[in-house]
């Protein structure tokens, strides 16, 4: 090895999600929103004036964190934004999770914190899930350096009760408690008002999934101002300029427009709890996802199989290694249409499979 290289920072990095790029594909493996942005962002996109791309943007993103905040009845001071809630995220590690004692996380969960934490050399200790894939409360109560989930978990879909969040947050008062909400408009209940009462606590929030702007790289934190401050403090000192002049320009549009995001959301909710009721009917079970994927299991084929088939009808699902999750899939929620085709192929694939299977078992 050359010297230099011992000194590299090395790192085994996160794997995000495939990004095919065919004309004619169903992708439900990001977990990217069906529908279009918002009409206004639509707007505002054709009519930017690229002679100001000449400028730098806001520094402190304030068009858009003064829109965040007014959302959701908070002061500005109590928001803080960045290139997609990946970024929030990474900030959040670098400025709050400092302890010698190990950040809590789940065992099955967002595939980043860990990547985080081993970048950073930020000690760390997983905590199992229960046999249900849900998160026990009182694994995140003893010492510990900080304590990350996302609510609802991914990619399990399940949704952990705000009383059960308070516990976790009043417990660790001595640390940073950060829920990340990445899927919390698809039916959850947002801990945000929590943060009135706990200032160990941040609320990390997304307009990648429910606001259909995951090209657009946009995420936030919301918190007590002493917290945003501190973020503020790294944030400036590893990178002023973070969100692009359009993203916050859209990012405004998307937050404004309250109506086109509860028709969406709520259309989406509607597709997925119809296809919970087909895909139980194909064989498959699963949590009660409260997000916009459901994290499906089947009776009798591999999940690997089932994996490569759809990969060959141009549908995309999302396929994890894990050792306790690697018989699963996570099927992003799409159109109807798309869920439609998705499960008539299904219905025939997974027919023949079994058919097969049953008359081996005759045969021998
Ligand atoms: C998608 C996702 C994020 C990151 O989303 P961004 O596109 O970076 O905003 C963060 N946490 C979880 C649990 C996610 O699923």
């Amino acid at each position: 090895m050359e010297n230099w290289e011992s000194y590299v920072r090395k790192v085994v990095p996160y794997v995000p999600g495939e990004q095919p790029d065919e004309k004619r594909m169903i992708k439900l493996n990001t977990n990217e929103n069906p529908y279009p942005p918002a009409p206004g962002v639509l707007r505002a996109l054709r009519e930017s004036d690229a002679d100001r791309l000449r400028l730098y943007p806001e520094p402190d993103c304030g068009t858009l964190v003064r829109a965040i905040a007014d959302y959701y009845g908070l002061d500005a001071s109590c928001v803080f934004a960045g290139v997609g809630s990946d970024d929030v995220l990474a900030m959040i590690f670098l400025t709050f999770f400092r302890s010698e004692k190990p950040v809590l996380f789940p065992d099955i969960t967002y595939s980043f914190y860990d990547v985080w934490a081993d970048m950073l050399r930020v000690p760390y200790e997983v905590r199992a899930l229960d046999a249900d894939f849900k998160i026990r409360k009182e694994d995140y109560c003893g010492e510990c350096g900080g304590v990350i989930f996302p609510n609802p978990n991914a990619p399990t879909g399940i949704l952990m009760e705000l009383a059960d969040i308070e516990d976790i947050v009043s417990r660790n008062r001595d640390v940073i408690v950060v829920v990340d909400e990445a899927y919390i408009d698809f039916g959850g209940v947002s801990a945000l008002p929590l943060i009135r009462k706990y200032e160990n606590l941040l609320v990390v929030q997304t307009f990648s999934k429910s606001r259909s702007l995951a090209g657009m790289r946009i995420g936030y934190a919301m918190g007590a101002p002493k917290l945003i401050r501190y973020l503020n403090d790294v944030k400036y000192s590893f990178n002023s300029y973070t969100l692009s002049q359009p993203a916050l320009a859209l990012g405004v549009e998307a937050i404004r427009d309250k109506a086109y995001f509860r028709e969406t959301t709520e259309k989406i909710i509607a597709v997925r709890e119809w296809a919970k009721g087909e895909l139980k009917k194909l064989g498959f079970s699963f949590g009660d996802s409260m997000s916009n994927f459901i994290f499906v299991k089947h009776r009798s084929v591999p999940a690997e199989d089932i994996f490569e088939a759809l990969k060959k009808e141009h549908i995309y699902v999302r396929h994890f290694s894990g050792e306790r999750i690697r018989n699963y899939l996570r099927i992003t929620v799409g159109t109807r249409e798309e869920m439609e085709t998705l499960t008539v192929f299904l219905r025939g694939y997974l027919e023949s499979r079994e058919r097969i299977v049953g008359e081996k078992e005759k045969e021998l």
